[in-house]
């Protein structure tokens, strides 16, 4: 750990102890914003916000698919493979409908529902607990919507993993760019284009920020093109496509009620 980053933790460190019971407190927080709001996941009406749509039954028709989203999104931004679940770092996973949907009734579901990928993600809240959990600003909200990280700001307090009610965030308990027991390492083939992160930090998707930057598309998107299983774009521009599938599907959010207005949308 260099000085700086040292110096940056003794200040943070007591901004983090004065904030400890910020977690509970973001709660009651949201509680009062979605009774206020109606708890229905509407986007905020000005400025760009980036959104998706992810279309699940093209998912459950293209066996595979999720699973090549994954690997693009893990290899690009040297997500590390630790080998176990309990240390597992997830910037795009696969649940489960029931587990994806909690607050959704699974009173007589139909089966179809039990087997199909959902693919999640962080779902870049415009309302989100975890910006304002951090106690040293590592992560923070942009312009455009996206929920971003600062690797560097990140003193491993976990006050946004907790505050996170997706469960959208993974904490590197050991060195991503350290090996196994067999002298593998953890990052198969490390992307020199993105940083690679530091034992003790968080991480989350960023809706590949970096690639918007340059013109190009998030890469789960650019693998999924051909099927149009991931839609993307900005959801607060009316002639976006996105705009138009979200006018002309019926699409589901996971738990909007407690106000954090999910980027998210699934067309089940
Ligand atoms: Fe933050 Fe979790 Fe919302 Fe992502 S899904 S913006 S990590 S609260």
């Amino acid at each position: 750990m260099d000085s700086k980053r040292r110096d940056f933790l003794k200040i943070a460190g007591l901004t983090a102890i004065a904030g400890i019971a910020a977690p509970s407190a973001f709660n009651t927080l949201l509680k009062g914003e979605a009774f206020a709001a109606g708890g229905h996941g509407a986007a905020a009406p000005t400025g760009k916000r980036y959104g998706m749509v992810i279309d699940v039954k093209k998912f459950t028709e293209n066996p595979g698919l999720a699973e090549q989203c994954i690997s693009a999104c893990h290899t690009i931004h040297n997500v590390p493979d630790f080998g176990n679940r309990k240390d597992e770092i997830k910037w795009l996973w696969v649940e489960s409908y029931e587990h994806a949907f909690t607050t959704a009734s699974q009173y007589k579901r139909p089966d179809a529902l039990k087997d199909m990928p959902i693919l999640t993600l962080c779902n870049h809240c415009d309302k989100p607990p975890c910006v304002r959990a951090c106690p040293t600003k590592a992560t923070y909200k942009k312009k455009d919507g996206i929920v971003g990280m600062d690797y560097h700001r990140c003193i491993g307090c976990r006050f946004c993993m907790a505050a996170c009610p997706y469960g959208a965030r993974s904490f590197n308990w050991r060195d991503p760019r350290g090996k196994d027991a067999n002298g593998q390492p953890f990052i198969k083939s490390e992307n020199p284009k993105y940083p690679a992160r530091m034992r003790g930090v968080v991480e989350k998707c960023n809706f590949c920020t970096e690639r918007l930057a340059i013109g190009q598309i998030p890469a789960c998107v650019e693998v999924a093109a051909q099927t149009k299983a991931i839609v993307f774009g900005d959801i607060n521009d009316p002639e976006s496509e996105i705009s138009q599938v979200l006018k002309t599907s019926f699409t589901i959010q996971r738990n909007p009620a407690i106000g954090t207005y999910p980027s998210l949308f699934y067309i089940i």
